[in-house]
């Protein structure tokens, strides 16, 4: 587009080019900044048995607590990170930092699976499972199969031979595997057929309209009688109603997570939550009765 619209538009578009680059810069030093003065933190959301009504895990979700500007999602501040060695710095906190939570929480009596996103670029480091192992070291009462890593198929794994290699190294450390997003990237089947998976997600924006777009709910049968043909475990995300809930039960996927249970909770909310969930009878845990 510069060699049509010439030499003016070229200079332009460059100092717009320059602009942005800064800004990114700035944006990338600023969470830095962040992650050392604490600002960073996991909300945690619970994942649920929609069968036993029990408590199978919860997601580590990070969450940026701005002076300025309040409490931001991931989707306020990942994108700048990812594809850049800050997502490795930011990759290793949210470990350390879930595996002192499990610690802590197992002290506590709970014995919690707690699952972490880890970026593409993070997996491909050539000292992924030696840091891991680390991270693992520095908390020698947390057995490895509390911890769970999941990863999106929308980052680009450029080896997947090697990160299907890095991946079966941490299942030989205990650390568990799941495929995030199923069904949203382009290479979904080749990530299911290469990498030593042991629990497939269903993505939000299937279960989401499933129930009024025959589409989406022949992508989550699909995805289900895969993970079935893999012998893998499905969990569902998203799950908000208990009419979702009742046809995915029925559609033979057992676990769940989703704003019907809890949204994302700090920790502390999360105990609280927690201990009313456990103390309420499963049938109005899981709202049977209830119509929506
Ligand atoms: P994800 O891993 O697919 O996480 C699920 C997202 O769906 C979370 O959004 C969660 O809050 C949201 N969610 C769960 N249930 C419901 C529901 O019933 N309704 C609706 N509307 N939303 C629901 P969140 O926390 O904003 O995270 C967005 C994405 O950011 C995550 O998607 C994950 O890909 C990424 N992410 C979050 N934390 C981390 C992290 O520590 N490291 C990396 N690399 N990525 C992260
Ligand atoms: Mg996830
Ligand atoms: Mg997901
Ligand atoms: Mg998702």
């Amino acid at each position: 587009q510069a060699k049509i619209t010439g030499k003016n538009c070229y200079s332009i578009y460059d100092t717009e080019n320059a602009r942005q680059l800064s800004e990114l810069h700035s944006y990338r030093k600023r969470i830095e900044l962040a992650v050392d003065r604490h600002e960073l933190h996991l909300h945690y959301q619970p994942q649920i048995n929609m069968t036993t009504g029990l408590l199978v895990g919860a997601e580590a979700l990070v969450r940026w607590q701005h002076p300025e500007r309040g409490l931001l999602g991931p989707n306020q501040f990942l994108h700048v990170v990812e594809d850049h060695s800050l997502s490795i710095k930011l990759g290793e906190w949210v470990i350390e930092n879930a595996l002192s939570q499990i610690h802590h929480w197992s002290k506590a009596g709970h014995q919690i699976k707690v699952s972490v996103n880890i970026s593409a670029l993070h997996i491909q480091q050539g000292n992924f499972v030696e840091r891991l192992q680390s991270f693992l070291n520095q908390f020698p009462d947390v057995a490895a199969n509390k911890l769970q890593l999941e990863i999106t198929e929308t980052g680009s794994l450029e080896d997947l031979n090697g990160v299907a290699a890095t991946i079966g190294e941490c299942l030989t450390l205990g650390v568990g595997f799941a495929l995030d997003d199923f069904g949203t990237g382009y290479s979904s089947l080749t990530y299911l057929q290469s990498l030593p998976s042991q629990l497939i997600k269903i993505d939000r924006s299937f279960v989401r309209d499933m129930l009024d777009d025959p589409n989406d709910l022949r992508m989550v049968k699909g995805i289900i009688s895969l993970a079935r043909t893999f012998d893998l475990p499905v969990i569902a995300e998203g799950v908000e109603s208990y009419a979702q809930q009742e046809k995915l039960l029925e559609l033979g996927c057992e676990l769940a997570q989703g704003f019907i249970y809890s949204k994302a909770l700090s920790a502390n909310d999360f105990e609280s939550w927690l201990s009313t969930w456990n103390h309420t009878p499963r049938v109005q845990r899981l709202g049977k009765k209830k119509d929506n």
